[in-house]
């Protein structure tokens, strides 16, 4: 397929590598002259669109998503898809897409778990939002870039499958950061801490898989000085997107809420930016009631 790839940074780059890598042919712009192994780099957004049979972006936000979609979607062909990767505001993705409608282009929302690391490996999980006949054409290129395709429905649904997965996933990280600093103070050690909780019902994907606790449970970023894996301003991002759908639809979210203001004051005033989202554990370490 000929595709168009926008967007050629943390991501995108190895994400466009692969395509490329697989025998498609890639072209691809970035605003910063980033490039990825295989691809050709054209000038604009809209010659990386013309003729392509799918326009990928893997772009930082919901306000250039729907710039650059105001740029490729005149010059896409009809019937083209334009999938968009990034992780960005539902409001945005619904729009796009009715705008690609509009121009008789087919749009899909299909936000990634699996970070840096997926997209190299081709390893990503996609929640996708659109319709079935995009997906169908999407699919192969899902398959090289991916190990697993969720489709959550219609336009919007992926980004919102995305940010429900993340807002459990920071306030998850959060309580399983103080139950270890509130072990700690009552003289549990961690190892213990580990082995009960693990296997207990205050399990969860950030326990047993991500442990925040060097030395305990799996390897992780704990392990290599909270180096990240997924940064906390990543997460600060994903938990403000949750909170902005939430206000939208008057959905009740406190421990989602109670999550952003904790990963904001973190990385804006406890130097967390930069930082693993797990290094939440140090935070607390440090940390009395006040
Ligand atoms: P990044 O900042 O490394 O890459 C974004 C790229 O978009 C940059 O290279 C930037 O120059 C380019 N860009 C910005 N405006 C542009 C424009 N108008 N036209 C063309 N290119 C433009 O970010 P990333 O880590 O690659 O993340 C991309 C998206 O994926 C984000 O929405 C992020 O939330 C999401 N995501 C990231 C991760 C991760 O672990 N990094 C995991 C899951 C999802």
């Amino acid at each position: 397929m000929k595709i168009g790839f926008i967007g050629l940074g943390n991501m995108g780059a190895p994400m466009a590598a692969n395509l490329a890598g697989a025998g498609h042919d890639v072209v691809g712009f970035d605003v910063a002259n980033s490039t990825a192994e295989g691809i050709e780099n054209v000038s604009s957004s809209a010659l990386a669109a013309e003729e392509a049979d799918v326009v990928i972006t893997m772009l930082p936000n919901g306000d250039i998503l729907r710039a650059v979609a105001a740029e490729v979607l005149p010059a896409m062909a009809s019937g083209a898809v334009l999938l968009d990767c990034s992780t960005v505001d539902v409001n945005s993705a619904r729009a796009v897409a009715a705008e690609a409608d509009a121009a008789g282009v087919m749009a899909l929302d299909a936000p990634v778990s699996g970070g840096i690391g997926g997209a190299a490996a081709g390893t990503l999980t996609f929640m996708v939002g659109g319709p079935d006949t995009a997906l169908a054409k999407a699919q192969p290129l899902l398959d090289i870039m991916g190990g697993k395709t969720v489709h959550c429905g219609g336009a919007g649904n992926g980004q919102a499958a995305k940010i429900c997965n993340n807002m459990i996933l920071g306030a998850t990280m959060i309580a399983t950061c103080e139950a270890f600093a509130l072990a700690d103070k009552l003289g549990l050690a961690r190892q213990s801490m580990f082995d009960v909780v693990s296997t207990s019902s205050g399990y969860s994907w950030t326990m047993n898989a991500y442990c925040p606790a060097p030395g305990v449970g799996p390897k992780t970023p704990a392990d290599n000085d909270y180096q990240p894996g997924f940064a906390a301003e990543l997460m600060l991002k994903d938990l403000g997107l949750s909170q902005d759908a939430a206000a939208t639809v008057d959905a009740d979210t406190p421990m989602g809420a109670r999550a952003l203001e904790l990963y904001r004051s973190f990385v804006e005033n406890e130097g967390g930016m930069g930082k693993d989202f797990s290094a939440m554990l140090p935070r607390f370490e440090t940390r009395g009631r006040d």
